[in-house]
């Protein structure tokens, strides 16, 4: 079958939820991604960040491999050999005392959000049923009801209604918008310490330290969604680390498992996650020894290989490159690590097409910008090809 035999059969037969570039990718290895002809491109989107290790990491793929011949679910009814090991790995990378393993990001961030309620209501001592979490505009954390009733983005819930109450919206990187948004029942600031989906924001230096000061001030739970800015894409474990923090929650999902199986976890001091006790929450798969294994190697993999580190050194080389790019329509670079955001003056969605026809695949965000966030194990020749094609490609939209 041909590319347009493959998107036939994907419009004639699939919910028409997302409006891909039409390129069908039948095989992957590193930054590499090769189409249904044997087209060979650059990676720039990395699936999210969710294959911050590269596509079909070796490592990974044989701890994919041989947890699959043992045992892959046991459910949580029994305990299974691998979950503890992950544990451990979580707790000794990142230094909080316990994680709680889920699947999606969203069922992630939906746990933190029933922590920090059940955290409200048995040690704030809100009011039953009266817990409220401040989230930020323009934030992303998923697409449950639940997840989507706090987002801004009309396009995300028209028609979803009625959403779940309990949240108000602050306004991003604005911390006096924040502290008029806050009451006694206030349990929770719930943010991106660097909002990927909105477009590579970054909040104003210090931002993060004083919605921490706050969180401390009032007796209020801060929680990072890390899904897409930790594990290396920001050039830090955790974007968070650019400053002087350490948030109550952190939710991670995406290259916890190297894009092999869904992998998400929340984590947290014994003070919150203890307070959940059994039967208050769970999932089938969760903590299955088959994502635990995969999520093992993958924090392996981040570690050993440096990716952290290369993040933020070809981050730093390539934003001063972009940078240096003159051209008209070009109205902001900005990143951290590997993990850019060019915003133009007119939809880029084109620009986009033209860079798959030249070998380099990444995706526009919220029409006027795109997201570079190739796998961490780029090198520095494969990000000069990205830079080259880039050049060229601009010129073709003056
Ligand atoms: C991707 C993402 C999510 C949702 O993760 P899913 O696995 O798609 O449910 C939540 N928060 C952030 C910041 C994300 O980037």
């Amino acid at each position: 079958m041909n590319t347009s035999q493959y998107i036939e059969l994907e419009q004639k037969f699939g919910a028409n939820n997302y409006h891909p570039l039409d390129i069908v990718i039948n095989k992957a290895e590193g930054v590499w991604l090769e189409d249904v002809d044997g087209k060979q491109y650059i990676d720039c989107l990395a699936a999210y960040s969710a294959v911050n290790q590269g596509h079909c990491h070796p490592k990974i793929l044989q701890a994919f491999i041989s947890q699959a011949n043992n045992v892959t679910l046991t459910s949580r009814a029994f305990r299974n050999s691998k979950l503890p090991l992950l544990y451990k790995k979580l707790n000794e990378l990142t230094g909080f005392d316990m994680s709680l393993p889920m699947n999606s990001g969203a069922e992630a961030v939906e746990t933190a959000v029933k922590a920090a309620r059940r955290w409200g209501y048995k040690i704030k001592g809100v009011e039953p049923d009266k817990a409220e979490i401040i989230c930020m505009t323009d934030n992303f954390h998923g697409r449950t009801t639940t997840v989507v009733s706090f987002s801004t983005d009309e396009d995300y819930k028209r028609d979803f209604g009625p959403f779940t109450p309990g949240f108000t919206i602050a306004q991003y990187g604005d911390i006096e918008s924040i502290k008029s948004k806050i009451n006694p029942n206030t349990v929770a600031i719930l943010l991106e310490p660097i909002q990927g989906e909105a477009g590579i924001i970054i909040p104003p230096d210090g931002f993060l330290k004083q919605v921490q000061d706050v969180c401390i001030e009032n007796k209020i739970l801060f929680i990072c969604d890390e899904i897409q800015s930790g594990l290396g894409r920001s050039g830090k474990l955790f974007a968070y680390q650019y400053e002087d923090v350490k948030p109550d929650l952190v939710i991670i999902g995406k290259a916890l498992s190297g894009g092999f199986y869904p992998v998400s976890a929340v984590l947290g001091n014994k003070e919150v996650l203890s307070l959940f006790d059994p039967g208050s929450h769970g999932s089938t798969f969760g903590g299955n020894p088959l994502g635990a294994s995969v999520a093992i190697a993958a924090l392996d993999v981040l570690v050993d290989e440096k990716l952290i580190e290369n993040s933020f050194e070809l981050g730093g080389y390539f934003l001063s490159e972009l940078r240096k790019i003159k051209h008209p329509l070009i109205k902001e670079v900005r990143g951290k690590g590997l993990w850019i955001g060019l915003e133009m003056t007119v939809k880029v969605r084109p620009i986009c097409e033209m860079m798959k026809d030249n070998g380099v695949l990444c995706k526009d965000t919220h029409g006027t910008i795109i997201r570079f966030a190739p796998p961490l194990t780029i090198k520095k020749e494969e990000l000069d090809i990205v830079i080259e094609k880039l050049k060229l490609v601009l010129t073709h939209f003056n």
